[in-house]
């Protein structure tokens, strides 16, 4: 199944990759959806991560959010610097992701749809002001404030009864429906709407290769499907392209 993975991404000509949280936990970020430490008073992680909770208690979703949501020191892992070595010599065309880490980037990415935001830029309620995660760090306890109008800051981060960014989605089924190839990595393929981006997949057009530790709803439909880890499986069938291509 490798070989097959690395023969279809060799001839990938509009390579598109989506990931999930499964590609950051390699960089100790766990997967809060499949974590079960994550509960606070009784209450649920994806409660506490609700538009309506930032409301009425943005001092205990801060508390919640530092603690559970952002990892400052967490770097890149082989997966997104093996995508990023792709995407440089214009075998990748794009990266859409659910993870609001911003690891992609960090790794050297350039073209990323950050479709579930990111903890990295954060902005005033009130007056649109800009901040970064340094900030939201230093200054969170209880609240982030705005310096110039005392505003709350919150998050870029999609929260639950929050849409997507509807523009942002549609550039995601974009690429997906122009991607020879599809490659996607550490997601169930079960949170939508992202996961729905797979509906604009055609078999009979397309390629799709999934990895993923567990089972996806989509992996009858693709032409390769590895269980493993895709830290290691990743640079593997990176090894083998190169030697195809010798
Ligand atoms: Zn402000």
């Amino acid at each position: 199944m490798l070989s097959k993975a690395a023969d279809i991404l060799r001839h990938a000509k509009f390579l598109v990759c989506l990931l999930g949280a499964g590609a950051s936990v390699p960089s100790g970020i766990p997967d809060f959806r499949s974590s079960t430490g994550l509960y606070s008073q009784n209450v649920a992680a994806e409660e506490i991560l609700s538009a309506s909770y930032f409301s009425l208690y943005p001092e205990k979703f801060y508390a919640f959010y530092k603690k559970s949501m952002l990892y400052p020191q967490a770097r890149p892992n082989a997966i997104h610097y093996t995508l990023a070595k792709w995407e440089a010599k214009g075998r990748l065309r794009a990266c859409l992701t659910q993870n609001i880490d911003g690891l992609e980037l960090l790794a050297g990415l350039k073209t990323v749809l950050q479709l579930h935001g990111t903890v990295t830029r954060n902005h005033c309620l009130k007056c649109n002001g800009l901040y970064d995660l340094n900030y939201v760090i230093e200054k969170g306890t209880p609240v982030p404030l705005c310096t110039k109008c005392g505003g709350i800051i919150k998050p870029d981060v999609v929260l639950y009864e929050e849409p997507l960014d509807q523009k942002l989605l549609q550039l995601a089924r974009n690429f997906t429906l122009k991607a020879d190839v599809l490659l996607v990595i550490g997601t169930s393929l079960r949170v939508y709407p992202v996961a729905g981006l797979l509906n604009y997949f055609n078999p009979s057009l397309q390629k799709l290769i999934i990895l993923n530790k567990d089972e996806t709803p989509f992996d009858r439909e693709a032409d390769v499907v590895l269980h493993l880890p895709a830290e290691q499986i990743l640079p593997e069938i990176d090894r083998l392209v190169e030697e195809q291509e010798i």
